[in-house]
């Protein structure tokens, strides 16, 4: 096996690797890569068709093998059809296997044994990819890390950002995300990792995981399946995360700010208008950070970066000079200057009752005596709690002192109700559709000083507003 850049199997690794019947081809060819995508396929890769929501990759075998695919797997549902049109595979290597998302996933952990370098792990309610990016921005000093690209966090993203692994990397840093309990089980499996975290467990992706102690229980997964020889890393402010502290029997390593922690921040202070500086604590050791990043939150996942780097063997000091050099996710409560001197925050990404108090929290921090304007759109994928929390979230924006509340979306009704219950007068609330009936308002309110906040659910679009907002500026 060659681990210098793609994947490299044998036909006999390859069934080892996922416990597959080999049904035809012969057994001496190498596999090099791997595609689960017709489109993006290079001649010798191994093609996985997986069933999406819309598409089935097993109706593009043809394709795959038309393009000099090395080898397809197949799972029991088509492997016996007769083959024609896009079932023909015409003598092309084939594996039958009984899942190929399973398949999938059990090949990128067999070549993550095979690699052998160390896996770091993230998963949480919020701030996994800025904890991820934080990380990286200090890791990348001194090793070649292998990370998930962007959010590629989920039983499709994490198998292949594994398998693009090779020696040439010193350790892996990936996202593990969930919809659906069970999920960080598998992930953690196919990950095995050596440093693991749980960021914090909020209410975020509820439709699939329904309360808060479901979502421990998925979160903690991650704690419970990591080998026993690893390091977990623990959010000890995070009340939630008690219990799962409570259970881990291997070798940890605590941050927080409130709680007596391995690593702790103090001296919490703005820095300019870039963003914060804080000193971090390490057992007797100390060392001032500068980040470019606002609001508490980011503290926390700049603790938690220094955590987990720091249990990979970095330095307090080489800490922070990576936190020095870390730039926000774009979309991520990423700050523009307007013209007029006012704010900008652009933090469109994305939007769960958590990450709104938080950005509500910090808003009203900045600001200080000058105003606020918040252009929020609905939070998808509450299930049935989805009122009530778009309630909360309304008395949130109250309690936050926002002078001005702009709502879009089927649940903006709860949000302002919650606003009102909150203290705020119904005036300064109101509803839009398009971002072309708001833009006049929002531009002749805020003056030099005054801040902007939009933010909504990845799918309700907001990123529109922000970029007319710098087009008219
Ligand atoms: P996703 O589930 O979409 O992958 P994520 O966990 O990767 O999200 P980020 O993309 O890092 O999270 O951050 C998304 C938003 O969550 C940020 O814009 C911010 O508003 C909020 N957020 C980030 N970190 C935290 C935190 N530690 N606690 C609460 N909210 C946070
Ligand atoms: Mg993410």
């Amino acid at each position: 096996m060659d681990h210098n850049s793609t994947p490299q199997f044998s036909v006999d690794e390859l069934l080892e690797a996922v416990g597959g019947t080999l049904l035809q081809g012969s057994t001496d060819s190498i596999i090099r890569g791997v595609s689960t995508d017709t489109r993006q396929l290079v001649a010798g890769n191994l093609y996985i068709p997986l069933k999406g929501a819309n598409f089935d990759g097993h109706d593009f075998l043809d394709v795959a093998v038309k393009k000099g695919a090395g080898g397809v797997l197949v799972d029991v549902h088509h492997a016996f059809i007769l083959e024609t049109g896009s079932k023909k595979t015409d003598g092309c290597l084939k594996i039958l296997v009984d899942d190929t998302l399973k398949a999938l996933g059990d090949l990128a952990r067999f070549w993550r044994r095979a690699v052998g370098r160390p896996v770091i792990a993230i998963t949480g309610s919020s701030g996994k990819t800025t904890t991820k990016e934080m990380t990286a921005a200090i890791l990348e000093q001194t090793f070649s890390v292998l990370k998930t690209e962007g959010n590629l966090n989920n039983l499709i993203g994490l198998p292949l950002t594994l398998l693009r692994m090779h020696r040439g990397h010193d350790l892996a840093l990936v996202e593990l995300g969930t919809n659906a309990r069970g999920e960080i089980k598998r992930l953690t499996e196919i990950a095995e990792p050596d440093i693991g975290l749980v960021t914090n467990i909020g209410p975020a992706h509820l439709e699939g995981l329904k309360t808060l102690e479901i979502i421990r229980e998925e979160k903690g997964d991650l704690y419970g399946t990591m080998p026993k020889s690893g390091l977990a890393v623990f959010n000890a402010d995070d009340e939630a995360m008690a219990p799962l502290r409570r259970s881990w029997q291997g070798k940890m390593l605590t941050y927080g700010i409130t709680s007596r922690a391995d690593m702790t921040a103090s001296d919490i202070a703005k820095w300019g208008e870039s963003g914060q500086s804080f000193t971090l604590n390490a057992g007797s050791e100390s060392t001032v950070v500068h980040l470019s990043a606002f609001g508490m939150h980011n503290i926390y996942n700049a603790l938690a970066a220094a955590a987990l780097s720091r249990a990979a063997g970095i330095g307090i000091n080489e800490i922070s000079q990576g936190l020095r050099n870390f730039h926000p996710v774009a979309a991520r409560f990423e700050v523009h200057f307007l013209p007029n001197g006012a704010f900008l925050v652009d933090d469109t990404y994305n939007a769960n009752p958590a990450s709104v108090r938080e950005a509500l929290k910090t808003i009203q921090t900045l600001k200080g005596n000058h105003r606020s304007v918040v252009v929020l759109a609905d939070m998808l994928e509450l299930g049935d709690q989805a009122e009530r929390l778009h309630e909360t979230v309304g008395s949130e924006a109250a309690a936050t002192d926002v002078d001005r509340l702009f709502l879009k979306g089927s649940l903006s009704r709860s949000t302002a109700a919650g606003a009102i219950k909150g203290g705020m007068t119904e005036e300064r609330i109101l509803f839009f559709e398009d971002p072309e009936e708001i833009l006049d308002d929002v531009l002749s309110f805020v003056e030099a000083g005054d801040w902007i906040l939009v933010k909504g659910s990845r799918l309700m679009k907001m990123e529109e507003i922000v970029k007319k907002i710098l087009d008219r500026t």
